[in-house]
């Protein structure tokens, strides 16, 4: 970006990290949420890094904190309080324990040993600073901008997790304790059901939940709101002697618990770099079982010389950061946007963007799902978005910061004719998908054939999607049935295709006559026939021509089985009153492929009976953290289990991952057996029968 266009989105940057400082700070009722603040804080950094002399004394990347409330007096630090710098993944880390190496002179190769660290799980509150004189507190106060904060030692001293007169023997002349101010998780919705049912506005989130009570001016609501508090870190006066017997950070958190105040449980001493990287796996998914909220780690130089030696920034100590947990929702740019033509001809609009970290993984694309969605979001050229994926769903663009958009910025507009092909495109008003309708459309084909091949079709090994994209290109198939007609010439001129792969590959196409009677029918990619709706009309159909000749006669009786409606039945009787659907059964008959179960492969080799799951119904519901949804339905199917649609007195077990849908209230109320991922496991777990 040249310098003139930074500039412009400099003061864009920074008027809208200005104003969410406000928000969140002040106002306590924040507008952003904080990964999208921490990206949109980034950028601006990584610009004024580009372009020193852009960087103005009002830039927020020089300010810490918020404004000081009406109505408390301001406290000057005598020892300010910093930010911490952030991580956002372990490469980073990485490259902060490597610049720590360099700035105290240990070789890169040499490990963390020699500088031990301690990791803490960083509370989401409010910082406070506490003083004690003689054993006594006397001054409480928040962090403000780190110089100034404001006064709250009489709501503070409501807090009951904090001493009013320290615990130890012969206290120094004074301390100062800093730790983080919160409300435990359960307290917070507590607090917002009380509201909710006063009809006042609920907050936000626990840390500004906390940052509103702290700056009441009626201390009983600190006490009503049940606030707590973990002490981090204390200083001591000059020369004195608890300042050489506490040298390090680990002792002086072990001195805070001696003094009264409660300490994280969670925090550990680090010794090398696993054992670094193991708390921080642990913590990324354990957080979610504790009382308080976490949004990352902080990492601790141990020793305090040590940490006297780095020092700090102008924002924060060079001796600690932060390794913020992955964001599942972030701000990006869009270089430019993609029209994808699905297997059912549906246009999906995709947003190509810069690369963002995003819940663990890098992502270029996400989803714009479809022409409604694609108008709502209204995306012009250079627009910033932010982009969500929560567990393992995809990325997919959920709004557009219009306040970042540029004068130039252009609408891009949805296209009318089929990107591939060419034909005016369809909008069914019952469908959200606008379709190309033309079966010979060549993105149609194509991507019929990559889900044939795929693993949960027919799953023909060393069929991958560039191999079939090059194919396709080539001429040498047109439509799946060409598959088994490809010869050995054909494959010998694609890249890469030698003697023993082509010959693997040929067993392949062929074993895939072999796949189970639903898996081909699912393979045919018929529009709403997933991979349970195929199992369930192959229980009652044994093969396509009594599906078919069902479909054409007496459609209705496909109503009986489980999980098919007017939809379903209308999309199948459109699929199969197509000649060219019919031509295609045909050519695969022709070339030994038929849609009934031959030697059934999955029959055969793969289904492991287990009488835990053995002709039990399943229905699932929810985000599994181990396994795709994919994966678990072949993990029970290939025990024996029977994967069903809908809820009924007749299904065995419900299993129940995140974010369940109201399968789960019903299956409550009807009384079926619910089951977590965990208890799946144990079922699959074969040692737990004989
Ligand atoms: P920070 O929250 O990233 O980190 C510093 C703070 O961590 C310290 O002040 C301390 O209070 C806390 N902390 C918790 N546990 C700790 C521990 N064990 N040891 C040491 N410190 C610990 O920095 P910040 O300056 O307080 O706030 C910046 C962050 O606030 C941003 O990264 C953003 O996520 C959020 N923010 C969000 C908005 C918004 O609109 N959503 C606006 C402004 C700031």
């Amino acid at each position: 970006m040249d310098i003139e266009k930074s500039r412009s989105r400099i003061n864009e940057l920074k008027k809208i990290i200005d104003n969410a400082n406000y928000a969140y700070y002040t106002l306590d009722k924040p507008e952003i949420a904080d990964s999208i603040y921490d990206s949109l804080y980034r950028e601006l950094i990584t610009l004024e890094n580009n372009f020193p002399e852009l960087r103005t004394k009002d830039s927020p990347t020089n300010r810490l904190g918020g404004e000081i409330a009406k109505g408390f007096s301001k406290v000057i630090h005598t020892i300010p309080l910093y930010s911490l710098d952030n991580a956002f993944n372990i490469n980073e880390l990485k490259d902060w324990i490597s610049k720590l190496k360099k700035l105290i002179n240990l070789e890169n190769h040499e490990s963390i040993e020699k500088l031990f660290l301690v990791a803490e799980l960083k509370i989401d509150g409010n910082a406070i600073s506490l003083r004690y004189e003689k054993g006594i507190l006397t001054k409480a106060a928040t962090r403000g901008d780190g110089k100034e904060g404001e006064d709250i030692t009489n709501n503070v001293k409501r807090i009951k997790s904090i001493p009013l007169k320290l615990r130890i023997k012969n206290p120094p002349e004074w301390l100062e304790i800093r730790g983080e101010a919160y409300i435990p998780i359960k307290n917070f919705q507590e607090l917002n059901k009380d509201r909710a049912i006063k009809r006042e506005q609920l907050f936000a989130n626990p840390r500004n939940a906390c940052a509103g009570s702290l700056r009441q001016l009626d201390p009983k609501i600190v006490a009503d709101r049940k606030l707590d508090f973990f002490a981090y870190q204390v200083y001591f006066p000059e020369q004195i002697e608890m300042k050489t017997i506490y040298n390090n950070h680990w002792d002086r958190l072990k001195f805070l618990k001696e003094c009264g105040f409660k300490i994280s449980k969670n925090s550990q001493l680090i010794m090398n770099e696993t054992d670094l990287k193991e708390y921080c796996e642990f913590w990324e998914k354990e957080r979610v079982n504790i009382n308080y909220e976490t949004d990352g780690i902080v990492i601790k130089v141990n020793n305090i010389r040590t940490q006297n030696l780095l020092g700090f920034t102008q924002k924060s100590p060079r001796w600690a950061i932060a390794l913020k947990f992955p964001a599942e929702e972030i701000a990006t740019k869009i270089k430019d946007l993609g029209f994808q033509v699905g297997r059912s001809g549906a246009i999906t609009p995709v947003a190509n963007f810069e690369p963002v970290q995003l819940a663990g993984t890098i992502v270029s694309r996400a989803t714009l799902h479809n022409a409604d969605r694609f108008e709502e979001l209204n995306i012009h050229t250079n627009d910033t978005v932010i982009v969500k994926k929560a567990g393992e769903i995809i990325p997919e663009v959920v709004k557009v910061i219009t306040e970042l958009r540029s004068k130039e910025a252009k609408k891009i507009p949805f296209p009318e004719v089929c990107p591939s092909c060419g034909n005016p495109l369809e909008k069914n008003t019952s469908e959200a998908a606008t379709k190309c309708i033309n079966i010979n459309c060549d993105s149609i084909q194509l991507a019929l054939i990559k889900h044939w091949a795929s693993k949960t079709a027919l799953n023909i090994d060393g069929l991958g999607t560039k191999l079939v994209e090059q194919l396709f290109d080539q001429g040498f198939i047109k439509n799946v049935a060409d598959l088994y007609i490809l010869s050995d010439k054909d494959l010998t001129s694609m890249e890469r295709m030698g003697d023993k792969t082509i010959k693997k590959l040929f067993i392949a196409i062929e074993d895939s006559k072999n796949r189970s009677w639903n898996h081909k029918l699912f393979a045919l990619g018929i529009n709403m026939i997933g991979q349970v709706t195929a199992q369930n009309i192959c229980n009652e159909y044994e093969n396509i021509s009594t599906l078919m000749s069902t479909i054409i006669n007496k459609p209705e009786d496909l109503s009986k089985i489980n999980g098919i409606g007017i939809e379903i039945i209308e999309s199948l009787k459109k699929w199969f009153s197509n000649e060219k659907n019919i031509d295609l059964i045909n050519n695969l008959n022709s070339r030994g492929f038929y849609f009934f179960n031959t030697k059934s492969r999955d029959e055969k080799d793969n289904k492991i009976k287990n009488p835990n799951i053995s002709k039990k119904q399943f229905v699932i519901t929810g985000v599994m953290s181990d396994f795709t949804r994919d994966q678990l339905i072949n993990l029970i199917e290939n025990c024996g289990g029977i994967i069903k649609n809908a809820l009924s007195k007749k299904i065995d077990y419900l299993v129940v991952g995140e974010k369940p849908g109201s399968k789960l209230d019903k299956a409550k109320q009807i009384g079926t057996k619910i089951i977590y991922e965990t208890d799946i496991q144990d079922l699959l777990n074969f040692n737990n029968y004989e």
